[in-house]
C-alpha cells in the first residue's frame, strides 16, 4: 500500500566525502517506504513551509538535539540517508506531547510522524530502540503479561536515571505514601489490582493481532519468550475455568 508518491526522494547517498554508504540504498528505501505505508502518514504530513513553528514551541527542542522541522523536512524532502540518521537517535528525544500538532498552520502533527518513525525503528530492530527500550523491559513485561501498569517500586533512581537529580522528588514522596498505603506490589511483577483472567486473555489476542509481540520479539527476544510462556500460562488457566463451567 503506497500513499504518496516518491518524487522527491533523494538522489544520493552514502557520506560524500568517502562516497562510502553506511547503509544500501535497497535498505534506505525500505525502511522509508515502511514510515510511509502506513495510513497515518499522509494524515500527518500535508507539506512543510519550514517555518520552525513546531520546533519553536517543541519542549524537546528546548533541551535535546532535536527539532520537529527537521524530522519533517526529512521525510517531506525524502532525505532517506537523513531519515535513517535521525531514527538513530533523534526520535527518541520526541516527549509525544503533540504541541507541534496544535500549532503547525500546514496540519502537520510532527510527534505523529516521529512516532511512525519510531514504529519503524522497532519493526526494523534498530540498536537504537533496543537500547532506548531496555530499562522499560519490566514495565512492559507487567504491562503485557497482566494488563497493568507500574507498580510503585519501579518509580525509583536505578529505573529512571535519565531524570537525573529530579528522580529523588518522586523518590521522596513515594516512601512516605508506600507506609501510607502499603501497596500488595512492592517489589513484585505482579499486578496491582486483579484483572480478569477472560480480559488477560482478550488482550493477548490484542497484542498478538496488532503486531506488539511481533515487534516485542525483534527488539527483545528473551522478554518475548518470558512473556510469551505466562500468556500460554494464563490461557490454560482460563480453558479449565471455562470446563469447569460447562461440568
Ligand atoms: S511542520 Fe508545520 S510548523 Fe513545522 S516547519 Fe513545517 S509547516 Fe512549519
Ligand atoms: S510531540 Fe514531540 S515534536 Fe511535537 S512538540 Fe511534543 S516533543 Fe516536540
Amino acid at each position: 500500500m503506497s500513499h504518496s508518491s516518491t518524487s522527491r526522494v533523494q538522489e544520493y547517498i552514502g557520506d560524500p566525502v568517502s562516497d562510502a554508504a553506511p547503509v544500501e540504498r535497497e535498505k534506505l528505501e525500505e525502511i522509508f517506504q515502511d514510515i510511509q505505508d502506513d495510513i497515518r502518514f499522509d494524515h500527518e504530513l500535508n507539506g512543510c513551509l519550514n517555518c520552525g513553528i513546531c520546533t519553536a514551541t517543541c519542549p524537546s527542542a528546548h533541551y535535546y538535539d532535536f527539532s520537529p522541522r527537521e524530522m519533517v523536512q526529512l521525510l517531506w524532502t525524502e532525505n532517506l540517508e537523513g531519515i535513517y540518521d535521525a531514527m538513530q537517535e533523534k526520535i527518541w528525544s520526541c516527549a509525544q506531547c503533540y504541541t507541534c500538532a496544535a500549532r503547525c498552520p500546514f496540519g502537520n502533527s510532527p510527534g505523529g510522524l516521529v512516532m511512525l518513525m519510531r514504529e519503524t525503528a522497532i519493526k526494523h530492530g534498530m540498536e537504537s530502540a533496543k537500547s532506548v527500550l531496555r530499562p522499560f523491559s519490566r514495565v512492559m513485561l507487567k504491562l503485557i503479561s497482566t494488563g497493568n501498569q507500574l507498580s510503585p517500586d519501579m518509580i525509583n533512581a536505578d529505573h529512571f536515571a535519565d531524570w537525573g537529580p529530579n528522580v529523588s522528588k518522586i523518590d521522596a514522596p513515594l516512601t512516605t505514601l508506600r507506609k501510607a498505603i502499603p501497596m500488595p506490589t512492592l517489589h513484585t511483577t505482579k499486578t496491582a489490582w486483579e484483572v480478569n483472567l477472560k480480559t488477560s486473555v482478550e488482550l493477548y489476542t490484542i497484542w498478538e493481532e496488532t503486531g506488539v509481540l511481533d515487534s516485542l520479539e525483534t527488539i527483545d527476544e528473551n522478554l518475548f519468550d518470558v512473556i510469551t510462556d505466562i500468556m500460554d500460562e494464563k490461557r490454560d488457566d482460563y480453558d479449565d475455568w471455562l470446563d469447569e463451567q460447562d461440568d
